[in-house]
C-alpha cells in the first residue's frame, strides 16, 4: 500500500497530476527511513530534517508532525515489512507552469515502502570509491529532489565499477554522492561540518555520537583530497549502506585494502543501537 496524502492506496490507484511541481522542478523534499525488524529507525531525526528541508524551501507540510509519524507507522504495519526502507516526499503540489511559487496550491506527500536487506557484504568487507568534482548547488543541507549532480556523480562510480562517487568543492571533500564522508587519522575522526555544502547525516550524526562516547577526538572540520588519500582509515554513512568501510579510492589502497580498526569499533557499537 502506499500513502498518499491522508490516504492508503493501492499502487495502481495512486495518480500523481503531470503538473504536479515535483515532477516539474523537482520542488520538493524527502526522506529515507530504515526499517529494522519492523520498527523505525531514528524516525524522529528524519521527521525533524524533513520539516526543517520543508521549511528552508518555504514549503507547508500537509499535516502535523506527529499525523505523519502515525501514517508512516501505519505504512510500515499494513506492508508488513520487516527489513527495508520507508521513502517519503512532499511536493509543493501541483499548479500551472510558473517558476515562483503558485498561490493556492496544496502540498502533496507520497510514501512508500520496500523490502531492502542491510548490504552486509559491503559493510564487513569494504567497497571501492572514485572521486569527483562537487557541481551541486550550496543548500546540500536541504534534502531536496534536485539530485541530478549526485546521480552524474553515482553514475561516474557505477560506470569504473564503483560503489560511491566522494565528492569534492576544489581540494576540500564534501560528502558522497548519497553518504557522508569520515577519515581517521592517528586515531582522530574527521568530517566535513554540517554546513550548506553537505547533507547532515542521521547517520552522521549516531556516528559522532558514538564516537565521542568512545572518547575519541573527532573534528568537524573540512578536509583535504591530499588529506583523505593519506587517511589511515575511510568510511562512508547513510541510512542504507550504515557504516561502510571504503578500502580503494580510484587507484589508491586504504587501510591494507581492509576495514580499518577504529571503522570495525564504531560499526560494533552502531550495530549495538539497530
Ligand atoms: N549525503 C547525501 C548527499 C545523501 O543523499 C545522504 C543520504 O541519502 C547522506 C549524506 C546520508 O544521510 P543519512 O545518514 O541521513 O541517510
Amino acid at each position: 500500500m502506499i500513502l498518499l496524502n491522508e490516504r492508503f492506496l493501492e499502487r495502481d490507484e495512486v495518480t500523481i497530476d503531470i503538473e504536479d511541481r515535483g515532477y516539474q522542478f523537482g520542488d520538493g523534499v524527502y526522506e529515507v527511513i530504515r526499517i529494522y525488524n519492523g520498527a523505525c529507525f531514528a524516525m524522529d531525526a528524519h521527521i525533524e530534517r524533513l520539516r526543517r528541508s520543508a521549511e528552508q524551501i518555504e514549503m507547508i507540510l500537509p499535516y502535523t508532525l506527529t499525523e505523519l509519524e502515525e501514517n508512516l507507522l501505519k505504512l510500515v504495519e499494513k506492508n508488513n515489512i520487516k527489513t527495508g526502507i520507508i521513502y517519503v516526499q512532499v511536493t509543493r503540489g501541483a499548479a500551472p507552469r510558473a517558476h515562483h511559487f503558485p498561490e493556492g496550491s496544496s502540498s502533496v506527500l507520497v510514501a512508500y515502502v520496500q523490502s531492502l536487506d542491510r548490504p552486509l557484504t559491503k559493510i564487513r568487507n569494504g567497497v571501492k570509491v572514485t572521486l569527483t568534482e562537487d557541481i551541486r548547488w550550496k543548500r546540500c543541507d536541504i534534502k531536496s529532489l534536485n539530485l541530478l549532480g549526485s546521480v552524474l556523480a553515482k553514475q561516474k562510480a557505477k560506470n569504473k565499477g564503483f560503489e560511491e562517487a566522494i565528492l569534492h568543492r576544489d581540494e576540500v571533500i564534501t560528502e558522497g554522492s548519497s553518504t557522508n564522508v569520515f577519515i581517521i587519522k592517528d586515531q582522530a575522526i574527521y568530517t566535513h561540518p554540517a554546513n550548506n555544502l553537505i547533507l547532515n547525516g542521521i547517520t552522521r550524526n549516531k556516528v559522532l555520537k558514538i564516537a565521542r562516547e568512545k572518547k575519541f577526538q573527532v573534528v568537524e572540520e573540512p578536509f583535504t583530497i591530499k588529506e583523505l588519500l593519506n587517511a589511515d582509515e575511510i568510511f562512508i554513512t547513510s541510512t542504507t549502506i550504515e557504516i561502510t568501510p571504503v578500502i580503494e579510492i580510484d587507484q589508491t589502497v586504504i587501510a591494507g585494502g581492509q576495514p580499518g580498526p577504529v571503522t570495525c569499533i564504531l560499526q560494533k557499537e552502531f550495530d549495538k543501537l539497530l
